[in-house]
């Protein structure tokens, strides 16, 4: 099929950019990678009158880390920069792995960071990156702009706390505490595909050696990420990583599909928590 007819723009300026959401604020849609908005349409799953295609924006296309460490991260940012950029690789290890899974290098190489992050598929790594690594998004209007961190972010399935003409304009990384571990690990039924389920891990050890914290984000076992906290509070306590597994695979609520079962998921769940968090606490240092 092809998509329902549309007006195009392509503007090199954030302010164009921000007032065409303005002046369209119900009929349009922005252009970032187009590899879920350009399948949606030609499937006619999306018929926006007017697209703002973003790609010109000189403005957007920045991966820096700022004075007080924060990495940010720009609305033109592709998810190959993910893999690619020192700065992200070296301090923000997670995010690199995490992308890793992201679909093929042609997707990554045309997807975008944030794209993924508003178009909000639960299945997907970056919300539940986010979500572990306490992201923050910074959202703009031709109003003004305003700063929602990722765990109120992601609202439910393809739905992000975007107000209608607003757009994602950056997503920054607070730094990753020094030391800590990192893991995440995921099931697909295909390497490529979209995740049945997966888990991001952090870990830090304490002064005599044991976990002093833990964070286990999932993603594909419900409508957004899914933070274990039971699960987090156990580990720190002393739980083992098996016993925290069972304590994530207990507390998710899965939805089955023709992918595969809720309680395929389930399992899934717990078994990739546990391994996850013993990968995470060996890059700890923990043994
Ligand atoms: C074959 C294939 C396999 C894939 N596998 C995976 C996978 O394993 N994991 C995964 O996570 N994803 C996967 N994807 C999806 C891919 O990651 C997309 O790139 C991503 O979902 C959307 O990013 P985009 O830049 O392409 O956004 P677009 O497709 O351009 O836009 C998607 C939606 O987000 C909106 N949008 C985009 N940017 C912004 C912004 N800055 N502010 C506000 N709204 C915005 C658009 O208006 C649109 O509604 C796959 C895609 C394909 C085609």
């Amino acid at each position: 099929m092809k998509p329902a007819p549309f007006a195009y723009h392509a503007p090199d300026q954030l302010d164009e950019v921000l007032a065409l959401l303005g002046d369209h604020a119900h009929e349009v849609r922005l252009l970032a990678g187009g590899q879920s908005l350009v399948p949606m349409m030609n499937f006619r799953l999306a018929a926006p009158e007017v697209l703002v295609d973003i790609r010109r924006v000189d403005a957007l296309r920045h991966v820096r880390r700022e004075g007080d460490g924060t990495l940010a991260i720009g609305a033109g940012v592709r998810q190959s920069a993910l893999l690619r950029e020192p700065v992200v690789k070296a301090g923000w290890p997670l995010l690199t792995e995490g992308a890793r899974h992201i679909g093929h290098p042609q997707v990554r190489s045309r997807g975008t960071v944030c794209g993924s992050l508003a178009h909000h598929d639960p299945t997907a790594e970056l919300p539940a990156l986010a979500v572990a690594l306490d992201a923050r998004m910074m959202l703009a209007a031709a109003s003004g702009t305003r700063e929602v961190p990722a765990r109120e972010f992601f609202v439910s399935y393809y739905t992000a706390a975007l107000e209608p003409g607003e757009m994602l304009l950056e997503v920054r990384f607070p730094p990753c505490p020094a030391g800590a571990g990192w893991c995440f690990k995921e099931v697909a039924r295909r390497r490529g595909d979209f995740a049945l389920v997966g888990v991001a891990a952090l870990v830090e050890a304490g002064d005599d050696g044991s976990v002093s914290s833990a964070r286990i984000v999932l993603c594909g076992v419900g409508e957004r990420p899914f933070r274990a906290l039971d699960a987090e509070e156990a580990v720190a306590a002393g739980a083992s990583f098996e016993e925290a597994g069972r304590l994530v695979a207990d507390a998710v609520r899965p939805v089955g599909s023709i992918h595969a079962s809720a309680e395929y998921r389930r399992e899934c769940a717990g078994v990739l928590a546990a391994r996850a968090l013993s990968e995470a606490w060996g890059r700890a240092g923990g043994s």
